[in-house]
């Protein structure tokens, strides 16, 4: 057999390790901060009908750049943007978040760049800087997994990297990072900002988000999914917002036709229905307050959270809970900080069993 030592990988792959979210078949599928409910009937009945209308074009290659899409993504935007409006050419967008950081990161990083980031966050932001050939600076955080100004200040004037990444909510730990600290971020950075939003819709209704940040601010990007709140995970649909000349520097490293007409149809017919596909957003933030609220009566810690999941503390041993949780059909995730474990604020009922199974075991 043939191992991956074998082959002549390039040298920066080696002894690298993929993302690799266990997916194992369970009941209770609370790990990957999914929207863990389905869609509307209606809303797939119209969606269908959507994908056979695509169906009738489909010998022909999609449209390259997407401008239904993008406009419907632009006026999805605008529904909680606070001051000037987004337009279609303020929009990019790709079959995942992951890929539109990917497009990020091949314009704006590439060898002999860095992109400096905030440990704990997303795992795929140093993947996708490892593929892209792209070296990954990370500077800690300070008390309870905190940003403020003075400390992104000080990380990039000593990195003086060319990409900043920020996240808010920040993914696993729930925290959310001020617009006074991304715009500190970006009087101190000569490079590219970008924050990565894709929890967005979990803040509380009215928050203001970096997306207001953006005029005047042609380095800003933020990205965004519908794989989250808009509960689209499987469709494949990330996007970004920023000035017009940056997405014209992504058409220079997106693959022509990226975005597929199928993916297109669907995503354009779910936005259609945008108020129907967040309608359970309420209620996911009303059992991710629970979690916060129940698990410290179980003893465990936990962190403040905007998203739709919480990281909780205090676990004597992370491996082993997990462990019994699946044993018990329940998937959470253990992101590798020590004694903590996160998990997806699911339905009421997902989180019921969770606690309800949760307080049966020891910490
Ligand atoms: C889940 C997640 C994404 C989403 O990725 P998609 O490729 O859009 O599914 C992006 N960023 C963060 C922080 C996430 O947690």
């Amino acid at each position: 057999m043939t191992s991956l030592e074998d082959l002549p990988l390039r040298d920066d792959l080696r002894g690298k390790s993929p993302y690799g979210a266990p997916m194992d078949p369970v009941t209770y599928a609370l790990n990957v901060n999914e929207n863990t409910h389905p869609l509307p009937a209606a809303v797939r009945a119209s969606i269908v009908e959507s994908l056979a209308h695509a169906l009738e074009d489909i010998n022909r290659y999609p449209d390259r750049d997407f401008g239904v899409l993008r406009g419907a993504l632009a006026d999805y935007a605008n529904t909680t943007q606070q001051g000037q409006r987004l337009d279609a050419s303020m929009v990019w967008a790709a079959n995942g978040s992951n890929e539109v950081l990917q497009h990020v990161l091949q314009a704006f990083g590439g060898p002999g760049r860095s992109v400096l980031g905030f440990p704990p966050t997303y795992s795929m932001h140093s993947i996708i800087a490892e593929s892209t050939a792209t070296s990954w600076v990370s500077s800690p955080r300070g008390e309870n997994y905190e940003l403020s100004p003075e400390i992104v200040t000080e990380a990039i004037e000593r990195v003086t990297p060319d990409v900043v990444f920020l996240c808010s909510p920040n993914n696993p730990t729930g925290t959310s990072v001020s617009l006074e600290t991304i715009e500190a971020a970006y009087d101190a950075s000569h490079g590219m900002v970008l924050v990565d939003e894709a929890y967005v819709e979990f803040l509380s209704p009215g928050s203001p988000t970096a997306s207001d940040l953006l005029p005047g601010r042609e380095r800003l990007m933020v990205s965004r999914t519908m794989s989250k709140a808009f509960a689209f995970a499987g469709a494949r649909v990330g996007y970004l917002l920023a000035d017009p000349a940056v997405i014209d520097a992504l058409r220079l490293v997106r693959l022509p036709y990226h975005l597929s007409g199928l993916t297109q149809a669907a995503a354009v017919a779910a936005l259609r229905h945008a108020p129907e596909m967040l309608a359970m957003v309420d209620d996911i933030r009303g059992q991710r307050d629970r979690l916060l609220r129940e698990l410290p009566l179980l003893g465990y810690s936990v962190s403040a959270s905007q998203a739709n999941f919480v990281l909780f503390g205090g676990v004597a041993d992370p491996q082993q809970l997990f462990s019994e949780l699946l044993a018990r059909d329940i998937l959470i995730r253990d992101v590798g900080i020590a004694h903590s474990l996160r998990v997806t604020a699911g339905t009421e009922e997902e989180t019921t069993y969770f606690l309800e199974t949760l307080a049966t075991l020891s910490r």
